[in-house]
């Protein structure tokens, strides 16, 4: 094509969207353009991007049909979208008409955008990860549905007052949601609670009846969720819960008309609100009902779309896929059982075969108080026939437990999926791992912990079904979508390959690391980034910071595991050295902290209130001039981060080793050019190896030294009284030093580490502090700092989430992809 004809192309497209606009406010919102708020523009954008993206979403739907076709679902609690416009903007490939359609209309694309509310779907990595996938399957052209739960109220918005975390509800939907359709011919009824009576059929098999003491429908809602510029459009299938019309039959009977409204709102009820709770949960009976109501209308959506396709039952396998993400959809294995055994009349031996090929479990966590676990008595409340067909899993799984290893009773109960000590539970990882084909880590570290430590049982019997998929996330949305100025620096050099071929095209930008004009450009590009974000704080927090200094951000949801506190440490260690006239050695540094605790971890709040204790202090006392600032960013999120990643000059990675299974944080802020100050743990080994040890700040422990340390006996007493440094800074905090004399309120932190330090924050001071020196250093010359920079984001490819996708199609799913 000629340049001309491209023009005119374009000139074409920017008119028909324009007009789509135009059209979409009219007739969807009733609007005339002199009447139109900020909020009606962009509804209007969003409904001209989603009917391009519908054509393509009719179609894949009738490819889905294609029985030769495996279809790839998705289980997962959580879907951490961020902001749909720009995204479908971008991988529809028309950003550019658009902001010119929009600017005609006399409106700026970017103030359209930020109308948009997150749908906040999930607590953070896994939720994020799980919409990272769904842009890769689709990018990458595998037929997949994304299922999970369309929850009213999603993750909490995070506001600070006096210091302190305050949640607020997320009403994500109440000025609409133009990316879903409603479903309603895709409702299933879900059975809660009540009891099972068994009875031989008219063939003379035993079988099973579950009378349940309500039932509740689920709804489905599609998201179209578009690949990168090849016409394709995934579904995310969202299951909102709703009373079925008779909503409690057995208190009616009896006349109990509010038991029964009780009933009925409890169902109402259960796709009402996210759990806030990113890794451990309490047993609750609505986040149990919550997993198994959206995996069951999943599965029986499976059956459905199976029978569009004219496929058998016995198919199932061979037609769907289904990835657990995390044990919270792992209640499936048994919902799978059931409606083949009960509701289909399949034999118990062909339907555990048939259900062992078609799951694949995800782990995604080492802490022992993160593996969920169901008290029995509760789950025998709620799903009392799911719950007899886990029991006949287990006695069936342990018999050959038993004929594999006589005699070896122990072992019998450390892999029971029923844990028989104290009150008795339901393992949901044992569950999912004697359930699926194939279990997979997250990192490379976190594969060989999984096979040395948590199912270490599991792997000795069957070490051929364990696999590692290292976690990536997208570039169309991290890079492309979400820092402009670095995408177009890099497609300039080595052309726009990189945003759906990363792993091969990234490279090419070595060559130019050396270049001192494309070191200028790099570093304009991100001194650009940092004016922005500084823009950003002085509106929202109020402080005013200096893009010339080191940006060093820790963003991720709030953990002790994660420790932030080991950070604030070493800022108050700063702050102490500077009171006492050695700052020699000190560079400019701007501290940004971001994230949300989960409204119940009391430790988390107060790192929170810690922070922003230590920030007041710091940033107003004459005598640190301005050399260190410390900043919270209020309401961490997707749309948050889209300003902070892209601004970072360091990237805190610094959990204690063997905690993080993978992190997804460490990867965004590596390709978008920030060096990394990082463990030896979960990914940030990965990326390491590839951008090279010298671009790389490593510290601390490794993680058989943790578990080492622990065995031996930790002090963390000792290593206050032995480091001065260490000592000055904990009495600071003690001694009301951020507190305005108050000597209360950190005292619980305080206690915790002197006394516990469950995750060797203490063990890890000195290193971090030696460490932080060599970042502080190399900082001091710009340019090689540049050339690092460049070498980070040039050696990132792997971390892609098309190569995660690719790994799945290949070593798990066994389907093809493009
Ligand atoms: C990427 C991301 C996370 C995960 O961050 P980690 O550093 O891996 O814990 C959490 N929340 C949001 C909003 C994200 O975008």
């Amino acid at each position: 094509m000629t340049n001309t004809l491209v023009q005119n192309e374009s000139i074409n497209k920017v008119e028909e969207i324009k007009d789509s606009i135009l059209e979409h406010l009219c007739f969807n919102l009733g609007k005339s353009p002199r009447i139109a708020t900020l909020h009606d523009w962009y509804m209007a954008t969003a409904y001209a991007a989603r009917e391009r993206m519908m054509r393509n979403f009719v179609s894949y739907t009738e490819k889905m049909q294609n029985k030769k076709l495996k279809i790839v679902g998705y289980l997962s609690a959580e879907f951490l979208m961020g902001p749909h416009l720009g995204n479908a903007l971008i991988n529809l490939g028309i950003e550019n008409e658009t902001k010119k359609a929009v600017e005609q209309l006399g409106i700026n694309l970017n103030d359209v955008l930020e109308q948009e509310e997150e749908p906040g779907l999930g607590n953070g990595g896994l939720g994020r990860l799980a919409a990272c996938y769904l842009d890769s399957l689709a990018t990458l052209q595998v037929p997949s549905v994304g299922y999970g739960i369309r929850y009213e109220f999603g993750i909490f918005d995070q506001t600070i007052r006096d210091g302190w975390q305050v949640e607020v509800t997320d009403k994500w939907l109440r000025n609409g949601n133009p990316w879903e359709i409603v479903k309603p011919e895709l409702n299933y009824t879900v059975k809660l609670g009540g009891h099972t009576e068994s009875y031989t059929d008219d063939k003379g098999n035993y079988r099973v009846k579950w009378m349940a003491e309500s039932e509740i429908k689920g709804i489905a809602y599609d998201t179209p969720v578009p690949g990168y510029k090849n016409g394709v459009t995934g579904i995310l299938r969202l299951w909102k819960s709703e009373a079925v019309e008779s909503f409690d039959f057995h208190a009616f009977d009896k006349g109990d008309y509010y038991g029964a409204v009780h009933e009925k709102v409890f169902s109402e009820n259960i796709s009402k609100v996210l759990y806030p709770n990113d890794v451990s949960d309490e047993g609750k009976r609505l986040r149990l009902s919550q997993q198994y109501f959206f995996v069951s209308c999943s599965l029986q959506n499976a059956f459905h779309i199976l029978n569009l396709r004219g496929l058998s039952i016995e198919e199932f396998p061979e037609s769907m896929t289904f990835q657990l993400n995390d044990t919270h959809p792992s209640i499936a294995i048994a919902e799978l059982m059931r409606l083949l055994i009960d509701e289909h009349q399949v034999s118990w031996d062909k339907a555990w075969d048939m259900t062992k090929r078609t799951f694949a479990y995800t782990n995604h966590t080492l802490l022992p108080e993160a593996l969920e676990k169901w008290s029995l008595p509760l789950f025998a409340h709620v799903l009392p026939r799911p719950l007899e067909i886990i029991y006949e899993i287990n006695s069936r799984f342990l018999l050959t437990i038993r004929d594999k290893y006589p005699g070896d009773e122990d072992r019998v109960k450390r892999m029971s999926i029923i844990d028989e000590r104290g009150n008795k539970s339901v393992r949901m990882a044992h569950l999912a791992t004697i359930g699926s084909h194939a279990i997979n880590g997250v990192s490379a570290l976190h594969t060989k912990l999984l096979k040395q430590d948590v199912l270490h049982d599991f792997y000795e019997l069957e070490p051929e079904i364990f696999f590692n998929v290292t976690n990536g996330v997208t570039p169309r949305r991290w890079i492309k979508l979400y820092n402009p100025r670095l995408a177009s620096l890099v497609t300039t050099h080595i052309g726009e390959g990189w945003v759906n071929h990363l792993e091969t095209d990234l490279i090419k930008l070595e060559q130019y690391a050396n270049d001192a004009s494309f070191q200028q450009a790099w570093h304009d590009v991100k001194r650009q980034n940092k004016t922005d974000l500084a823009d950003l704080i002085q509106t929202v927090v109020g402080t005013k910071v200096n893009p010339d200094s080191l940006f060093d951000i820790q963003v991720k949801r709030i953990h002790e595991y994660k420790r932030q506190h080991l950070n604030v440490l070493y800022i108050a260690h700063l702050y102490n050295r500077i009171k006492q006239k050695r700052a020699e050695g000190i560079v400019p540094r701007t501290f940004i902290f971001g994230g949300k605790a989960a409204p119940g971890y009391f430790m988390a709040k107060l790192i929170i209130k810690l922070i922003n204790s230590v920030a007041e202090t710091v940033n107003n006392d004459p005598e640190v001039n301005g050399l260190i600032k410390v900043v919270f960013f209020p309401d961490f999120n997707v749309k948050n981060g889209a300003h902070v990643y892209k601004a970072a000059d360091l990237s805190e990675q610094i959990s204690t080793a063997g905690k993080e299974a993978s992190g997804t944080g460490n990867m965004k802020f590596a390709m978008n050019g920030a060096l990394t100050i990082g463990t030896f743990d979960g990914a940030n080994i990965e990326i390491m190896e590839c951008v090279g040890e010298e671009n790389f700040f490593l510290f601390g422990l490794h993680a058989a030294e943790v578990a080492e340390t622990k065995a031996n006996g930790y002090w963390p007493y000792d290593i206050y009284n032995n480091d001065q440094e260490l000592k000055q800074v904990i009495d600071m905090i003690q001694s009301g030093v951020f507190s305005h004399g108050d000597t209360n309120v950190f005292k619980p932190f305080v206690d915790s580490l002197l006394n516990v330090d469950p995750f060797l924050v203490f063990k890890d001071f000195r290193a971090y502090v030696e460490c932080q020196e060599k970042v502080s250093a190399a900082y001091a010359n710009q340019k090689v700092w540049t050339k690092m920079s460049i070498l980070n984001v040039a050696r990132m490819g792997m971390f892609s989430s098309d190569r995660s996708i690719k790994d799945y199609c290949e070593n798990i799913w066994k389907v093809a992809h493009g």
